[in-house]
């Protein structure tokens, strides 16, 4: 009976996916929290839908933010009621992140997390300048525009820039 609740929701699973696909970072506006990796699952219930979300910061002000958004933009699509669920364990890593994401906060300016935290490569290797490609950078701050992000300028074309760092 389950499984087929579940088989008979699964275009409704996928409109909520494109729903919460909609939803931007307040931080990053060039991602969606879909691109970050911030909703884990969505899954039917009996009455309503589960949504479990994991904050890329615990703690971080957006958190409180994008709940709102979550829940308001899946009731005007008709989806509701909808339960949030937050899990902080195993905690949001820049990992998440995929690749058209990695791609799209270039374009936007900031510089990718280079490698994987799970394979700890990052520190190694030297932050590509996002606008000219050049790996002659220098990090100019630990803290960038936020907590997130570190300041560092290219040598290159002498353009400062963030490096969203990996976590
Ligand atoms: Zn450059």
């Amino acid at each position: 009976m389950e499984q087929q609740l579940k088989t008979l929701q699964q275009p409704e699973v996928h409109q909520i996916w494109q729903c919460l696909h909609q939803i931007a970072d307040p931080e990053l506006p060039a991602l969606s929290i879909t691109d970050l990796g911030m909703i884990r699952t969505v899954t039917p219930l009996q009455s309503g839908w589960r949504v479990t979300f994991t904050p890329t910061y615990s703690g971080c002000p957006a958190t409180e933010f994008l709940l709102n958004e979550i829940s308001n933009t899946l009731t005007q699509a008709g989806f509701s009621p909808v339960h949030i669920e937050v899990n902080l364990t195993p905690a949001w890593t820049t990992d998440w992140m995929n690749a058209d994401a990695r791609q799209r906060l270039r374009e936007s300016g900031i510089a990718p997390p280079q490698g994987l935290v799970c394979e700890k490569l990052t520190d190694a290797e030297p932050i590509t300048c996002p606008r000219c490609d050049s790996h002659e950078t220098e990090k100019i701050s630990e803290f960038g525009s936020t907590a997130c992000k570190a300041l560092y300028r290219c040598q290159q074309c002498l353009e400062p820039f963030d490096y969203f760092k990996c976590i």
